[in-house]
């Protein structure tokens, strides 16, 4: 069950959006009476309402906004449980204070936003002897390892326990605490309306996590990177898992270069079935490998791990998306004949990073000659050693005509979406123009290649296909594509895009 936080000014808000989400299947909300501006009316909050109610009443150091004294505060506290509010969280240090009565049920909680203690066991025995009936404990995770210290102290606890940790690296509990036996988890109203560091909205929770599905067998997968929070890649595999009727769910993983090696040892204790790899781990999260795929070990990254007992296989996708996407293109908007990567002669790849070395790799293999343009020429030359191509400096990539141009770099991604990695002036109709920036899809060079009448491949097309392969490595089936692609579309249309 998913409890969503209604944490508003005026009653006739609090009331408008508890009914909005009793009409949406929201079981249960938690009304933050701290919000409440003016003297609170719990009996018109509390009594006839459409779905069950938490009464919370937090003070300023417990992340609330309560001005009053801490005797009017319990005050209002005691009138919901009158009133007849489903359950009343009570902080740890006034739960002796506040006595049981009638059916109102305790939350008896405690927060940390600094840290995780060690001690999470013994805090949460405390707890449950405070008459709790629910025991509720949210604290800051600085360390992946918290939370899975904080989901097993959930696992083990014999009165009910939510247990969560707050921040991005704590995200994943927030999805997982029911997984390991939490009666619910909380969510916010609107994604913009956090009541706690890390906290996603209640719409993401449902559709994008389908938080409700989750249970003892789904298995998890997830993106590890640092930062992860402007990945899309959950909402992809998400939908896609969906589609496909697969028991798992795909969550972010911030985990800190510094963290990482814990983090893959204690692989197993979520348990983790698969993970995408993205920055900074790329390439350091090979040393944990035991398999590679041959693309891997060319590449020297990967952007895809499997876990099967205690080995780990690790696939490049990134390399083999380019060149399909490519050749898709091609099929779809290409003359007779050019109907695969042979028919590029040529390509001049912008950028020396990881994408640029996986495109690179990808079309040499298939025959077409390239050359890598970087900023950095030290790095472009670098690649070029590697995948046996031609490297040259930024300023030069004018100077010969190639037939493909694909941008590796991050020109043209959101916010600067007015920026171009290769001017208009040098497009030219027999050109395949291959930008991975997926973040818009249509960047200032796609529209002017498009416009100029050039064959066209977007970073979605990667992107997407990227993941199908991931997907097909680990669930053993074809997603649908369509189905990843509408669900990208859908986020980057309505989220805040990553700067
Ligand atoms: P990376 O390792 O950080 O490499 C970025 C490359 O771009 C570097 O060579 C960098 O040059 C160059 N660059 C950055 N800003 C530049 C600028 N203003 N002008 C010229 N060159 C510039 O990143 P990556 O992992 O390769 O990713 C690069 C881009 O590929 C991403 O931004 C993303 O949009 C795209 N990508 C897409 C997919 C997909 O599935 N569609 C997958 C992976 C990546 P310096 O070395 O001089 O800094």
């Amino acid at each position: 069950m998913i409890c969503v936080g209604i944490a508003r000014g005026r009653h006739r808000h609090v009331i408008a959006e508890q009914k909005f989400l009793a009409e949406n299947g929201i079981g249960l909300v938690e009304l933050r009476l701290d919000f409440i501006q003016g003297k609170i009316q719990v009996k018109r909050l509390f009594r006839d309402r459409p779905c069950p109610a938490i009464a919370t009443c937090r003070r300023v150091s417990d992340g609330g906004h309560w001005a009053g004294t801490e005797e009017e505060r319990q005050l209002v506290l005691r009138t919901a449980i009158v009133e007849g509010a489903a359950y009343v969280d009570l902080e740890d240090d006034i739960a002796g204070q506040v006595r049981r009565y009638g059916p109102t049920k305790r939350i008896v909680s405690h927060h940390d936003f600094q840290k995780t203690p060690a001690d999470l066991a013994v805090l949460q025995r405390r707890l449950a002897d405070m008459d709790a009936d629910i025991v509720k404990i949210a604290t800051m995770a600085n360390h992946p390892s918290d939370n899975l210290r904080m989901l097993e102290m959930v696992q083990a606890a014999t009165v009910p326990t939510i247990g969560i940790c707050m921040g991005d690296i704590g995200m994943p509990t927030r999805v997982l605490t029911g997984r390991f036996g939490a009666p619910f988890t909380y969510a916010t109203f609107h994604e913009d309306r956090l009541l706690a560091p890390g906290q996603i909205g209640w719409r993401q929770m449902r559709d994008v996590y389908r938080y409700d599905a989750v249970g003892k067998a789904t298995k998890v997968y997830g993106v590890v990177a640092d930062p992860v929070g402007h990945s899309l890649s959950p909402v992809v595999h998400n939908a896609a898992l969906a589609a496909a009727g697969i028991d798992a769910v795909y969550l972010p993983f911030r985990v800190p270069a510094e963290q990482l090696d814990e983090f893959i040892w204690e692989a197993a204790r979520w348990p983790l079935a698969g993970l995408s790899v993205t920055i900074p781990h790329k390439e350091s999260i090979l040393r944990h490998v035991t398999t590679r795929d041959d693309l891997v070990n060319a590449i020297g990254a990967t952007n895809t791990l499997s876990f099967s007992g205690d080995s780990i296989t690790a696939h490049n996708t990134d390399a083999a998306a380019a060149v399909e996407s490519l050749e898709k293109a091609l099929r779809e908007q290409g003359e007779a004949g050019l109907v695969d990567v042979t028919g590029v002669n040529n390509a001049l790849v912008l950028g020396a990073g990881g994408a640029a070395r996986a495109v690179a790799f990808a079309l040499r293999k298939r025959g077409v000659e390239v050359t890598v343009c970087s900023r950095t020429v030290e790095r472009a030359r670098r690649i070029a050693a590697e995948v046996g191509c031609k490297a040259i400096d930024w300023t030069a990539r004018y100077k010969l005509p190639h037939a493909c141009i694909v941008n590796a770099t991050p020109v043209g991604m959101h916010p600067l979406v007015n920026e171009t990695p290769f001017e208009k002036e040098h497009l030219r109709p027999y050109m395949v123009v291959f930008d991975t920036v997926y973040n818009p899809e249509n960047t200032l060079l796609v529209k002017e290649a498009r416009a100029t009448g050039c064959r066209i491949v977007t970073g979605v097309d990667m992107f997407v296909r990227q993941a199908a392969i991931q997907f097909r490595h680990w669930h053993g089936v074809e997603p649908s594509e369509q189905v990843m692609r509408e669900a990208l579309k859908r986020a980057t249309a309505s989220a805040k895009l990553p700067t």
